[in-house]
């Protein structure tokens, strides 16, 4: 009997601990995402914030774009000029994106495959001739001219940019996924 009611004890005790420490930990996970649910509209966003979601709606918009000859579902790469399905795309800078002036350029930013965005830097002699073809050399020249135009962000831009590419990006006929 002993025996038997010191086993029972051994089951019970931690069944009996185990519980109310996992609620306990549940709740305090739970008031934690209160918590910050809470404090998020009142923190100012950062610059850094503010340039991301404008880049993003900006990338959006882009990809949109340049998917509608395909029904929103696919893409025309600028550099290589594959076909690919849309969810292969990336909105490519041919003036690299540390140059601000045209960093929200609709004409200095198309579709384009990641192989070439990501692996090939941007496979910028062919980005080149498909920009070319598509807008014209006299367009590339001046694009290229404007490189080193300084020009200084400010976050009241980044958030207007970010609203006004959302919006735009709505107005196409087809939305991509
Ligand atoms: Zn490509």
């Amino acid at each position: 009997m002993n025996h038997e009611k010191s086993l029972k004890m051994k089951i019970k005790t931690p069944l009996r601990r185990k519980s109310p420490l996992r609620s306990r930990s549940m709740k305090s996970e739970k008031s934690k995402f209160e918590i910050s649910e809470i404090k998020t509209p009142t923190r100012k966003a950062s610059r850094s914030t503010l340039m991301r979601k404008a880049d993003d709606a900006f990338s959006v918009f882009i990809r949109t774009r340049d998917s509608q000859a395909y029904e929103g579902r696919a893409f025309r790469c600028i550099s290589c000029n594959r076909v690919l399905p849309i969810t292969q795309a990336d909105c490519g800078h041919y003036v690299n994106r540390s140059h601000m002036s045209l960093r929200f350029s609709e004409q200095n930013c198309n579709a384009q495959c990641r192989h070439c965005n990501r692996f090939q830097e941007g496979n910028i002699q062919d980005y080149r001739k498909g920009l070319i073809k598509k807008i014209g050399e006299t367009k590339v020249l001046l694009l290229e001219a404007q490189k080193n135009v300084t020009n200084k962000i400010t976050s009241f831009e980044l958030e207007l940019l970010a609203k006004h590419y959302k919006a735009e990006t709505k107005k196409f006929k087809y939305q991509i996924k």
